[in-house]
C-alpha cells in the first residue's frame, strides 16, 4: 500500500503507519518554485516513513525548506527538531502561543510523559528542541508564499490555544489541522478530539464559523485525508463536541471520578459509531487518532476552569 497520494498539481498526502495503522495519522506535502515544504510533519516516531514518503513523490528530504506546523502536539509536531537537526534548509513555522513548546520541549515531554509512560518512545520517538534560529512565529492574519502558493494563516483557537489553519484562497484547500475533527476514511463519522490543557468550545465553535466563512473547496485533516462535504461535516462536529461535553458534565455533576466517566463515555458514544463503520477495527484507529482518556480530560478541565458555576 502505498503512503503517498497526490491531490493536486503540487500537494500530497502522506499516511503514516503509526503503531502498523494506515490513514490515521498524515503530513501533507507541497512543492512548488524549488521549494518544497511539510504541514504537520507528524510524530518523531515517523521520521523515516515521512522521508520516504516524501522520495516517494519524487522529492529529496534534504531539500525541505518549509515545516508548517497547525499546532504543536505530538502526533503533528512531534518530529519537527529532528527534523531541523537533520535539514540544515528547513525552517518551522508556528503560531507564538505554539513557539516556545518547539523551542523547549522540556514540559511537552514531561506532560506526555505523564499520560503515556514507557510507551512514549514507541509512540513519539524522539521530540527535540528546534533551535530559535530556525523558529518563525506567525500569527492569524499572515500570509505565507510557500512552494509557488499563497497560504493564508488563520488562527483557529478551540482544540488548541495555538492552532492555526492554512488556506490556499487560489486553489480552494484549506489544511485544517484538527479543528475539523477527526474523520477516518471509509468511515462516515466525526469525532471531536477534546484533549486537555486548552480545550474551549466557544472558541471552537467561533473557528467553525471562520473556516465556514473562506468557502473552502476541501478541508485537508490530520486524521486523515480530505473532506469535501463541508457545512454538514463542521455541523456533524460543533452537535458532537457540545453533546458529548453536555454528557461528561452530567457525570461530573452526578460526583463521577474520571475513570468512571471514560468508561460512561465509551458505552454512550461506541455504538454510533459502530454503525456508522460496521467494523470494530475502525474503535481501535478512531482511539489511535483520538482517545477517550484524552477526550475526557480535555471536557473536565475545560467545565472546571471556564465554567465552574455550570458544575
Ligand atoms: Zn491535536
Amino acid at each position: 500500500m502505498s503512503n503517498v497520494t497526490q491531490l493536486s498539481p503540487g500537494a500530497w498526502q502522506i499516511s503514516h503507519p503509526f503503531l502498523g495503522e494506515h490513514e490515521v495519522i498524515g503530513s501533507y506535502l507541497l512543492e512548488g518554485r524549488n521549494e518544497l515544504a511539510v504541514i504537520d510533519p507528524g510524530p518523531g516516531s515517523m521520521v523515516e516513513s515521512l522521508f520516504a514518503s516524501i522520495r516517494e513523490a519524487g522529492y529529496d528530504p534534504e531539500d525541505l525548506t518549509h515545516i508548517l506546523a497547525t499546532h504543536v502536539h505530538l502526533d503533528h509536531a512531534g518530529a519537527t527538531g529532528t527534523l531541523v537537526r537533520q535539514l540544515p534548509g528547513a525552517h518551522v513555522y508556528v503560531h507564538s502561543q505554539g513557539a516556545p513548546h518547539l523551542l523547549d520541549t522540556t514540559k511537552v515531554i514531561a506532560s506526555a510523559s505523564r499520560i503515556f509512560g514507557d510507551r512514549m518512545e514507541l509512540l513519539w520517538g524522539e521530540i527535540a528542541s528546534t533551535p530559535q534560529e530556525r523558529l518563525h512565529v506567525i500569527e492569524g492574519g499572515d500570509i505565507l508564499n510557500v512552494a509557488g502558493r499563497r497560504l493564508e494563516v488563520h488562527y483557529t483557537p478551540g482544540h488548541a490555544v495555538h492552532h492555526v489553519i492554512f488556506f490556499d484562497a487560489h486553489s480552494g484547500e484549506l489544511f485544517a489541522g484538527d479543528t475539523a475533527g477527526v474523520r477516518l476514511p471509509g468511515v462516515d463519522y466525526v469525532r471531536p478530539p477534546t484533549p486537555p490543557p486548552d480545550l474551549d468550545l466557544e472558541a471552537w465553535s467561533d473557528s467553525i464559523d471562520l473556516i465556514k466563512s473562506l468557502r473552502p473547496d476541501v478541508l485537508y485533516i490530520g486524521h486523515f485525508g480530505a473532506v469535501k462535504n463541508i457545512p454538514e461535516h463542521f455541523e456533524r462536529l460543533r452537535e458532537k463536541l457540545y453533546s458529548w461535553g453536555e454528557f461528561v458534565l452530567g457525570a461530573m455533576r452526578d460526583g463521577k471520578e474520571e475513570a468512571e466517566i471514560i468508561t460512561m463515555l465509551i458505552e454512550h458514544t461506541r455504538p454510533e459509531l459502530l454503525q456508522a463503520a460496521r467494523d470494530p477495527h475502525a474503535l481501535e484507529r478512531y482511539e489511535i487518532a483520538t482517545n477517550y482518556p484524552m477526550t475526557v480530560q480535555g471536557y473536565m478541565r475545560y467545565w472546571s476552569k471556564k465554567h465552574p458555576e455550570r458544575l
